[in-house]
């Protein structure tokens, strides 16, 4: 963790959640390849049914029902709690992370009926670790910095209009794994922060590969 990090996360901060729901109503729920893996997992389906059946825009967003709120939530509240995304998790405090790591955290305003309650007994760091956030942000900034190195890269192509585009399956965890490992004749890792590992070290191959590099 960067000086600057710390400080940012230094500040008093906490929120005491009443499990009232309407967090997760009219909401935008983003998704990376890591929280798709873990929800598919989750919910007892592939990664491409998940992306099929729950989310919206190719795998951008969780589904909303038509009332607008999360397909996750039924009467009892989360029905993928352990495995709720980094917004959730996070909620009701929005993370800004530019590429050199600096933070900013934003308090978001919370819905008008919302029975949570804002107190300033802790700090952020105190509030992101009750969490459990920290694997999801070390994975959003993962995911991040290579997308934006995959976004320089198809942005070179396009500029010499030459190349292939990058294959939207990359994305899919669980099948950029299953190719490779069948390629390399290895056995899957099964921890989902190995596979995370694995996958992103796969999606770094296949970058350089497009860059012209060599693909082993
Ligand atoms: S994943 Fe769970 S916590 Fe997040 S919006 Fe859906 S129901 Fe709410």
């Amino acid at each position: 963790m960067t000086s600057q990090q710390e400080e940012a996360r230094n500040e008093k901060f906490g929120y005491v959640c009443r499990a009232c729901s309407r967090c997760c109503a009219h909401k935008l729920i983003q998704v990376n390849p890591y929280e798709a893996a873990r929800l598919a997992r989750r919910t007892g389906q592939t990664i491409a049914s998940f992306i099929a059946n729950c989310t919206e825009e190719g795998g951008a967003y969780l589904k909303r029902t038509d009332d607008d709120v999360c397909i996750f939530l039924n009467e009892k509240g989360c029905s993928v709690h352990p495995d709720r995304p980094l917004v959730c998790r996070l909620y009701p405090l929005g993370r800004r992370a530019a590429p050199d790591g600096t933070e900013v955290w934003l308090k978001t305003v919370p819905h008008p009926q919302s029975e949570g309650e804002y107190t300033e007994k802790g700090t952020i760091a105190d509030f992101i670790a009750a969490q459990g956030a920290l694997p999801f942000m070390r994975a959003a900034d993962e995911y991040a910095e290579w997308v934006r190195k995959a976004d320089a890269v198809i942005q070179k192509e396009a500029e010499a209009d030459e190349g292939e585009p990058i294959p939207n399956d990359l994305l899919d965890m669980d099948a950029a794994i299953s190719t490779y490992c069948a390629q390399k004749g290895t056995g899957e890792p099964s921890d989902i922060e190995d596979r995370r590992k694995l996958h992103l070290e796969i999606l770094y191959r296949q970058l350089d590969r497009f860059d012209g590099g060599d693909d082993d």
